[in-house]
Formats: structure tokens, sequence, C-alpha cells
């Protein structure tokens, strides 16, 4: 069976054909630009070199309709025939309360889908536009959401209730539901392969180290609590996203400064962050560079985000009673061993001793701790389209 993995951004399209029999890729890639000029298609097959196609794409119909011809290609394509093509599963952000699991997709749920808009303006459009668009190219082909909150919905209401008036919590949903669900879920599976142990009675802290980055308190193989809220800007200091900041400053800042609601929003999620603290980029590789040639903004930025993942860390063990693994994921949890070690020293004292030699890996699934250390720490690569392609591939054939 294959399954076509489908990440529709708002001027982006990342795909994956996976065959399920071994959950190899047998084809990915990824549409950049669509509906700008200069739109572009970059598509990988196992063995071959990289394929670029540049054509005008005005809309993520087209984008598709190019994904399913190069797909098809005689040279770099992966199938035959787009009967080939057994499932498509839909990454989609925000699946509100409404969505505790994937779904296999019909025009109910895509209703359903619809009214979770409000709660993700710039990022549910895009994934139904795409999910539209599927169906019209390929109308017999069953297809499955899979959202990143899904797994955050196990929280208990003292973990995603704010304390504003309940009646906001009631008649707009307004409480915390947590993203990157699909990757936290994916490296506490990981772990439990990796151990060999029950995930029942695990306590895990998952750290999903991106441009964008949260941590998630993960109790018997449940997200207990997560450090995003009713949006991806709460929690962590991030690549260009403040993250916890006082609310009051949003005030102040629009009163002093003259600002809109759609400027103080830009300044919070796009000029803050590493980037506005470094003053240097939003790209971690860039601000080590500069922290290391004497910059003290890069280094004030470095020691700020690792100060608030331990913050984060020992708060979580506070909650769930202990810590049993801590989990580095994504870009920089993957590839910096600066950031791992800034996030794990000072945390002796919960358990977490970091091994300097392990902890020189790169992107590579690695136990990082020393022998002794009572936390076990792992390096894990994130998955999420596997996940999505095992979600789409049990509701497809159900
Ligand atoms: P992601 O959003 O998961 O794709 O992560 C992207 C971020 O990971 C980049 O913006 C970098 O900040 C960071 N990153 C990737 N590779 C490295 C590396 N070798 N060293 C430090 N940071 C890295």
């Amino acid at each position: 069976m294959n399954v076509l993995v489908v990440n529709c951004g708002s001027s982006s399209l990342k795909y994956q054909l996976i065959n399920m029999n071994d959950e190899s890729v047998l084809a990915k890639g990824l549409v950049e630009r669509i509906g700008i000029e200069g739109s572009v298609l970059k598509h990988e097959k196992e063995g071959l070199d990289k394929v670029v196609i540049e054509e005008t794409l005005s809309d993520h119909k087209d984008a598709i309709n190019l994904v399913l011809k190069t797909l098809l290609d005689a040279n770099h394509g992966a199938v035959k025939s787009l009967d080939e093509i057994d499932a498509v599963g839909h990454r989609v952000v925000h699946g509100g309360e409404k969505f505790a699991n994937s779904v296999l997709i019909n025009d109910e749920v895509i209703e359903a889908m619809k009214e979770c808009i409000s709660l993700a303006p710039l990022h549910n459009p895009p994934n139904i536009i795409g999910i539209e668009a599927c169906k019209e190219l390929l109308p017999d082909v069953p297809m499955v959401g899979v959202f990143d909150t899904a797994f955050h919905q196990t929280m208990e209401p003292v973990s995603f209730i704010y304390p504003l008036p309940y009646e906001y919590y009631e008649e707009m949903k307004v409480r915390r539901y947590g993203f990157h669900g699909t990757s936290h879920k994916y490296v506490s599976e990981r772990v439990a392969e990796l151990t060999g142990k029950s995930l029942e009675g695990t306590k895990i802290v998952t750290c999903h180290l991106g441009n964008g980055a949260s941590l998630t308190a993960i109790k018997d193989g449940k997200s207990f609590d997560t450090s995003m809220g009713m949006t991806p800007l709460e929690g962590l200091v991030m690549g260009t996203r403040c993250g916890d900041i006082d609310p009051a400053i949003v005030i102040y800042l629009m009163d002093k400064k003259n600002l809109t609601s759609e400027e103080v929003d830009e300044l919070m999620n796009k000029k803050s962050g590493v980037l506005g603290l470094s003053g240097v980029s939003s790209d971690f590789r860039d601000i080590e560079g500069a922290a290391e040639e004497g910059n003290e903004r890069a280094q004030l930025a470095l020691d700020k985000f690792a100060y608030t993942v331990k913050k984060y860390i020992g708060s979580y063990a506070a909650a769930m009673g202990g810590l049993d693994v801590l989990v580095f994921t994504a870009g920089l949890g993957e590839n910096s061993a600066i950031a791992r070690k800034g996030v794990c020293e000072g945390l002796e004292f919960l358990g977490v001793e970091i091994d300097d030699e392990k902890n020189s890996v790169r992107g590579k699934e690695a136990e990082v701790s020393k022998d002794s250390s009572k936390v076990k720490v792992f390096v894990i690569p994130t998955n999420e389209e596997i996940m999505i392609a095992r979600d789409t591939k049990e509701l497809a054939t159900k």
C-alpha cells in the first residue's frame, strides 16, 4: 500500500510517497512560492539526483497537479499510474477540541475543520485548500486528516485552562491546545522501542527544538502538559517568536508605539525570539557562530533560550512528580550539541547527566547521557510523515 503524505502551508507544499509495506520513502519533495512568481518544485527519488521544476502555479490545485505529474514521470517518478496511490494523509495544524484523533475525511469533517479556522487563521486555510484540491484530483482515494493538536487533547483542565473569565473558554474555546503533537508522539513511542519499556509508568519530557519550539510532558504515554498554547506563540523563546511574556507588554507597546493589533502580532511572531534578542539571525547556526566570535547579544540569546527550556523541564518534572527520560528532536535538538548541553547543564539535581562525547552526535538516534545518569537523555530525529502515513493506512483500510 502506498500513502501520499501532504503538508500544505500558505505558499508551500511538502509531500512524501511512502510504501507502507516496509515504510520506505519512494519519493519526496517540496513546492515553494505557490501563487507567487517563481513557483518551483524540488523532487527527490531515492538513488537519483534532485530534480528542480520551475512552472507557474497559481494555487494549491496546480501544485498538487504538478506533484502527481512528477510522481508519474517515467524518469524520476515513483508510480506508473495514480491507482498506485492508495490513500492520502494530510497534516492539519489545528483540530480544536473537535479532533482528539486522526480522522477519515468526508464533507462533514471538512466543515468541522473550517470551524477551527478562527483558532488558526494562518495555518488551517491552506491545509483545507490542499484537502479540497486532492479531493478533486483523486476523487476515489480515501483521505485522512492528522492534527498537530490531537495528541494534546489528553491534557486535564488544570493544564489547558487559562485564568480568564470561564465564559471565554465556554463561548470561544479560548484554552491551551498545544502543537507539534505528531512529533512529540513519534519520539515518545520511539523511547518505548529504544528502552524496551512500556510508556505506562514512564515520565518523559520531549523537547521539539526547531524554528518553532515546544516541550511536552508525557506521562504514561499521554500528553500531560505542553508549552505552546491556544496558538504556537506561547512557551519557549523561538527563532522569531517571543514565547511567554507579560501580557501587559502587548498593551504597553500598542499604547506607546501606536501599534495596531496586526503590527504587534507581527512583532511577537516574526521579529522576536533569538532573532530579536541577537539582532543576528533566527538560525541558531548563525547565532552560535556569532557568539563564538564574541557577540554578546548572540550569547545572551543562546543563554535565554537554554534557560527557558531548562525552566520548563524543571516545572514539568515537578508537575509529573519526576522525570525518567528527556528527548531532543527537530532541527536544533537533533543537531546542536551546544543547545543540548546548555539545557542539560544544571539539571544534575534532577538526575540528568549529559556525556560530552556521546552528545557530539548530529542528526542520528543516540543516547547521550552518562551510564550513571538517572534520567536517560536521547536524541531522536522526528518523523511526522511516517506518523501521518501510519494513521492514514490504519483509517483508510478499516
Ligand atoms: P526545523 O524547524 O526543525 O527545521 O529546525 C530548523 C532550525 O534548526 C534552524 O533554524 C536552525 O536554527 C537549527 N539547526 C539546524 N541544524 C543546526 C546545526 N547543525 N546547528 C545548530 N542549529 C541547527
